[in-house]
């Protein structure tokens, strides 16, 4: 049986990658508990294939008494309220946290899966993004320690694969949603579910004309397995659903399925928001025989209802 390490193992992603993997690898779950939560992972401590290691990846972790054959490192806050938070941890994780995980990687001759980000396009100015595009980000705007530091972790990937040979894998998410986002996460779509459940308004920021295009989480997971277990393909690829709404499409179709009352209400827009995002997904349908399944109607039904339970209980 092979031996992974989840990295943010306790997190939306990988609470749910870890639900895929425990019946047939060992798992060494990493999380400093910043933005994940215990009981997205209660489920599966007792799971003799789970171990739950608390540490932050900021600083170096060793296993010298087992060999690990697969890492993937998603540990990040995700959502920019918690990335901005502490910016100069998030570039510390990103960078001193990657370069650790690589480490292992390299001493344990494992391959290393990267959770990269259409961040790393910044304000796009080509539409859809392709992985050849080399993006439009600001360097020092409040953005930057998410999307700069997501830029250095490819950069350092892709050395340590030139210089030390490590079996590298580059995922650029798109943004995903599902079960188990956290109810203070923050990112649009639980904001706006929350929000139409409990009959708050619902905050558009800016005109709500921008778009984003939604990934369901069993799609993305699809992928993510697909390209760690791909020989011979390093990506940078994209993984994202190309079905793109604009902000206030959302927000109408999160008030249609809740039968909410909620009234829309418009805040400022934040600082160096994309305007435009929808993934080019040629390269995962061609290296990895992936496209996503899960609609946003389907995928919105099931999220709202994990929130309903949440909310209830
Ligand atoms: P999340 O916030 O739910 O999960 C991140 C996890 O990492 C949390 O459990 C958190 O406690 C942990 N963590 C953060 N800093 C850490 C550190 N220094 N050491 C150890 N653990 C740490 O977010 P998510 O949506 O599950 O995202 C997972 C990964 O995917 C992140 O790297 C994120 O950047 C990337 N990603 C996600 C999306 C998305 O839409 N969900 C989009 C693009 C990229
Ligand atoms: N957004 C919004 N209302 C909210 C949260 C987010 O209008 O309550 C907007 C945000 O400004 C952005 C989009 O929704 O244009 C997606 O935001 P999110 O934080 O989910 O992810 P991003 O793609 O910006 O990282």
């Amino acid at each position: 049986m092979k031996t992974a390490v989840i990295s943010g193992g306790a997190g939306f992603l990988g609470s749910h990658l870890s639900d895929r993997l425990i019946a047939t690898h060992k798992i060494l779950c990493i999380d400093n508990f910043f933005t994940g939560k215990r009981e997205n992972i209660a489920h599966l401590v007792s799971h003799p294939n789970y171990t739950l290691i608390e540490h932050d990846i900021i600083n170096p972790i060793h296993f010298s008494d087992q060999k690990i054959d697969l890492i993937f490192n998603l540990a990040c806050p995700a959502s920019p309220i918690h990335y901005q938070h502490n910016a100069i941890r998030t570039i510390k994780t990103n960078v001193l946290g990657t370069i650790n995980l690589l480490g292992m990687a390299k001493r344990h001759g494992a391959r290393i899966l990267q959770a990269s980000t259409s961040e790393v396009y910044g304000d796009p100015l080509e539409h859809p993004q392709t992985e050849s595009y080399r993006g439009n980000v600001n360097p020092i705007g409040i953005r930057s320690c998410y999307d700069e530091g997501k830029r250095c972790a490819e950069t350092l990937m892709f050395d340590y694969h030139r210089q030390h040979n490590v079996a590298v894998r580059v995922m650029r998410i798109f943004n995903t949603y599902g079960p188990r986002m956290s109810e203070e996460d923050g990112r649009v779509v639980s904001n706006f579910v929350i929000q139409a459940l409990r009959g708050n308004d619902i905050t558009i920021y800016g005109s709500g004309e921008q778009t984003r295009s939604f990934c369901y989480v069993t799609d993305l997971l699809d992928g993510m397995i697909k390209l760690m277990e791909t020989d011979g393909f390093t990506g940078p690829v994209n993984i994202g659903n190309p079905n793109e709404f604009t902000i206030r499409e959302l927000a109408d179709a999160v008030i249609e399925q809740t039968g909410s009352s909620s009234r829309l209400i418009f805040k400022d827009l934040p600082k160096d928001d994309p305007q435009r995002r929808k993934p080019d997904i040629s390269l995962a349908s061609e290296k990895l025989d992936w496209q996503p399944k899960i609609e946003l109607r389907a995928g919105l039904a099931e999220t709202i209802s994990f929130f309903e339970q949440q909310i209830s209980s």
